[in-house]
């Protein structure tokens, strides 16, 4: 209940904003359940500046508008900046949702990974500024480790919260520069398990290409949208005995493989890396063993580049891509892995 108290008081003293406070620019995105667009603020007093990110969504954009409230409250800096949600009354489509982020860049990760540059790309948006330093795999590797460490702990504290994101992808991570970290988007399919919202609609398909192989994250028996004092009280068992979040861990790691190996940046690259897994039934070692040795000069850099350090990357990689959930490692284990030792790029940089 003091959850709910907390809630409403902090709703009583927010502003409020509605259509007219915004200025619709370019269309950011469209997916089944929303269109996103860059606005701008109509008028524009001192305390309301940059850009904002509006989402116009269908009814399911309530749930997605409750999931930005509570990461607010509980781990902001996990999650794009989160500023208002509200009901609008459209004449055609009935009602619609929408919500308002501050814009936090131009590039998601998925546009860094597509760039030939990348990961040198990346090192000049997380640094600023970045010294003539000899390129090479030791330098890729730290960029990508920090890059995944930033991922990872923004995932941790969605997972403390109790939230499973379940749609963990590149075009699903976004540059803030503002804080010039890389922050988590998109709560539109995720789950709260510990108040019980945990809706995913029948038409909504996990993408494909992310997805862990178990697809649905809550075991069979468990129901699909329990009334919530009772999954409040259930689900920290239930967390404990189908370890949801671990979905999001599965994404991750094919995240942690697409930066690693450059085959693997596209669309059809990882389509074929997971038939290629499939086959393997989801075991990366054997994997390994089948393609290693008629692999080409980008598939054996990617292996070079993981085995850096004694193969602790390579052993990262492992405990996370998993066909058993409780056999992958939680965001926080892998926070705490060997591979993130050695200090990142910051370090790296004032050392030469
Ligand atoms: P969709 O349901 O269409 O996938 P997203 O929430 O992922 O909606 O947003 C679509 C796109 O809009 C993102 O891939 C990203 O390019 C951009 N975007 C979303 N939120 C922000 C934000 N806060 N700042 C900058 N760009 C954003
Ligand atoms: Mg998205």
């Amino acid at each position: 209940w003091d959850m709910f108290v907390l809630a409403f008081v902090e709703r009583l003293f927010r502003p409020t904003y509605k259509k007219d406070d915004f200025v619709l620019g370019k269309k950011l995105g469209e997916g089944a359940f929303g269109v996103v667009y860059r606005v701008s603020w109509a008028k524009k007093p001192s305390s309301k500046e940059g850009d904002l990110v509006l989402k116009k969504a269908t009814e399911y954009g309530a749930v997605e508008i409750w999931m930005n409230e509570r990461v607010r409250r509980a781990c902001a800096n996990s999650c794009a900046d989160f500023l208002y949600g509200f009901q609008e009354k459209s004449s055609k489509k009935g009602s619609e949702y929408w919500l308002i982020w501050r814009f936090e860049g131009e590039s998601t990760l998925a546009d860094l990974i597509q760039s030939k540059e990348f990961p040198y790309n990346v090192e000049s948006m997380i640094l600023g500024e970045v010294q003539d330093l000899p390129k090479g795999l030791e330098r890729e590797n730290r960029i990508i480790q920090t890059v995944l460490r930033q991922l990872l702990f923004a995932l941790d504290g969605l997972h403390s919260t109790g939230i499973v994101h379940r749609d963990i992808k590149p075009q699903n991570v976004i540059f803030s520069e503002g804080s010039r970290t890389f922050k988590i988007i998109d709560l539109g399919a995720a789950a709260d398990l510990r108040v019980g919202i945990n809706y995913i609609p029948k038409e909504f398909l996990l993408d494909p290409r992310y997805a862990a192989p178990e697809q649905y994250i809550m075991s069979t028996q468990t129901p699909s949208a329990p009334s919530a004092p009772v999954a409040a009280a259930l689900s920290p068992v239930l967390w404990q005995l189908n370890l949801p979040d671990r979905f999001d861990i599965y994404s991750t790691g094919l995240i942690l493989l697409q930066m690693a190996f450059p085959s693997f940046r596209s669309d059809s690259g990882l389509i074929q890396f997971n038939r290629q897994l499939k086959r393997c039934d989801y075991d990366l070692v054997a994997w390994r063993k089948s393609i290693e040795p008629r692999a080409n000069a980008d598939v054996r850099k990617g292996f070079e580049l993981l085995d850096l350090d004694n193969g602790i990357g390579w052993e990262l990689l492992t405990c996370m891509v998993r066909y058993k959930a409780r056999q992958r490692v939680s965001a926080k284990a892998a926070l705490a892995h060997p591979y993130f030792d050695k200090e990142g790029l910051l370090a790296l940089s004032i050392m030469q």
